[in-house]
């Protein structure tokens, strides 16, 4: 396509893409350096109990302080970790520091019932993830039904089903598990019958379109059916409306998360929120 526009477009297209591959060995190499030198911060972002209008738990979500670059958003770096094999490393620094404010937080009377922690598929992958979460929990104390872990529905699917057994696992310490972005990734009913997982995240693309959107508004209702028939709950993502989070009251929805509750915030600033102690 680039060549049949002409030269130009061609050398510009090619110049582009050396660009884009030099940006991100660049980064794999920095990437390594941060996950040594406190680079990684973790952010938080309150979720909701939309029956008892309280705060019920927080998300870790990371960010990386760049010096060169800045405050880099997941969606900038990620790729370059999943390439580079560093996920598992990634997942497991978040867990860690995670777990360690929350145990801080809950010493300084904060009642939130849990902390949700990203896991990447690559991490459930290598059964890894079983002897440190076990790992974590001792260290920092933190009492396993505190903790959630999350992965998205997407990842999950990629699975084969000797995933269930790490699942079981992790379930059998007392970790509750979550599916993120719930809608996106084509769950086969039966295999979803057979996960030991205790929640469903609505993705924020079928929220977006509330409350004008028939559509969405039918998916929505769609999981949160399904969520009620399975017992699971149901969290709603990307809740930036006082009429979005009407909505999904009335359609029963359990919880929601976004931008009309918090922005994922720095621990500090977190603890400066009124709700949160
Ligand atoms: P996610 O786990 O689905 O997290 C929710 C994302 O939606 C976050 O983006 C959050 O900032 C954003 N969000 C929350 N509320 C709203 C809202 O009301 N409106 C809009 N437009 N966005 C909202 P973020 O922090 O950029 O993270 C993006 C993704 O990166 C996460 O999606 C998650 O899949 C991944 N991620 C982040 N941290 C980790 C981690 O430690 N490990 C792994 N494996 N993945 C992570
Ligand atoms: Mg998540
Ligand atoms: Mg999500
Ligand atoms: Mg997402």
């Amino acid at each position: 396509v680039a060549k049949a526009n002409g030269r130009g477009t061609y050398a510009f297209y090619t110049h582009a893409l050396t660009e884009r591959a030099r940006e991100m060995i660049a980064l794999e190499s920095d990437l390594h350096v941060a996950l040594h030198s406190e680079q990684l911060v973790v952010y938080y972002q309150l979720q909701r109990d939309l029956r008892g209008d309280f705060f019920s738990g927080v998300e870790a979500l990371v960010r990386w302080q760049h010096p060169q670059h800045g405050l880099m958003a997941p969606d900038r770096f990620l790729p370059v970790a999943q390439q580079a094999g560093l996920m598992p490393a990634i997942d497991e620094y978040v867990l860690r520091h995670a777990c360690r404010q929350f145990q801080t937080w809950r010493a300084s009377g904060c009642a939130l019932s849990s902390l949700a922690v990203n896991m990447s598929g690559s991490w459930l992958d290598r059964g890894q993830v079983v002897p440190v979460v076990q790992q974590v929990l001792k260290e920092t104390g933190l009492p396993a039904t505190f903790l959630e872990l999350e992965i998205t529905e997407t990842e999950l699917m990629q699975q084969d089903d000797r995933c269930i057994e790490v699942l079981d696992s992790l379930r059998a310490l007392g970790v509750r598990l979550a599916i993120d972005d719930f809608g996106t990734g084509h769950s086969s009913l039966m295999r979803l019958k057979r996960l030991p997982v205790s929640r469903l995240k609505i993705d924020r693309d079928f929220v977006r379109g509330l409350p004008g959107d028939s559509n969405d508004s039918a998916i929505a209702r769609a999981v949160i059916a399904l969520g009620d028939s399975l017992q699971l709950e149901v969290l709603a993502e990307g809740v930036e409306t006082a009429e979005q989070e009407q909505l999904l009251q009335g359609f029963g929805c359990g919880l929601g998360q976004g931008y009309l509750y918090s922005r994922p915030v720095p621990a500090a600033e977190l603890e400066l929120m009124q709700g949160f102690l």
